[in-house]
């Protein structure tokens, strides 16, 4: 009876502690909007310090916006298409671009419709593809190629993707077929895989040469990274 109910007591701590973190572990900056404080709690389950709340920007936008500064990874003037935009990396890739195109399957979410998986433009037409949380979404050995060939000579693919580094092998299952299978299998309802380290192999299968940029520390810490996480840049 005793025992029963310091198990519920502490179940009820450990719930309270999880809600006390939602709104922020540790001040952090956001490189995107300047913003210096406390973050909130992204996700589900939750992310501790994953979102800046003044401008909204998640761990991946943060970590693009920074290596975009520092390395130059679109150079000013070019051209870029950005496939399912996302606001805060549109503001770092407004910043610099040239022409700046944003892409989607759905007629809402941007200034064209395109399927990744067969694009509707001329060969070597963009100097800059960024795919940030897509290619686990699609065939990418069908999207890879198409993107290869709207690119110019010498252009680049910068993308982000979920991995697990652990892993050898990509992680892909025929028998997953509901939403519920994918959640528990591919980490969300709309996932068809989950890459492993071999995320590299079918990048340079496509033709594509491999640049990888790494949130190490101090700028983890600092402005609420995920560590480890990678932004790969692709040149065709
Ligand atoms: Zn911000």
């Amino acid at each position: 009876m005793l025992n029963g109910l310091r198990g519920r007591l502490n179940w009820w701590r450990y719930k309270l502690s999880v809600l006390n973190s939602l709104g922020g572990q540790f001040p952090r900056s956001c490189p995107i909007c300047g913003y210096e404080g406390l973050f909130s709690s992204v996700g589900v389950p939750p992310r501790a310090d994953g979102k800046c709340p003044n401008c909204g920007s998640y761990e991946r936008h943060r970590l693009f916006h920074l290596f975009q500064d520092r390395h130059q990874l679109i150079k000013p003037g070019e051209a870029v298409l950005h496939f399912a935009p996302e606001a805060s990396v549109r503001r770092s890739i407004e910043a610099v671009a040239g022409k700046y195109v944003r892409a989607d399957i759905n007629p809402d979410a941007a200034d064209i419709v395109l399927n990744i998986e067969n694009i509707d433009l001329p060969d070597a037409e963009f100097d800059v593809v960024v795919a940030s949380h897509v290619l686990e979404h699609v065939d990418d050995g069908a999207a890879l190629s198409e993107i290869k060939r709207i690119l110019k000579p010498g252009g680049r693919l910068i993308a982000m993707i979920p991995i697990v580094e652990g892993w050898n092998q990509t992680y892909e299952n025929a028998d997953v077929t509901t939403d519920e299978g994918r959640t528990l299998h591919f980490g969300q309802d709309d996932h068809i895989r989950y890459y492993g380290a071999d995320f590299r192999d079918r990048v340079k299968a496509a033709g594509f040469k491999l640049t990888e940029y790494t949130a190490q520390e101090p700028d983890v810490s600092n402005h609420g990274l995920l560590r480890g996480e990678k932004v790969f840049v692709a040149a065709a």
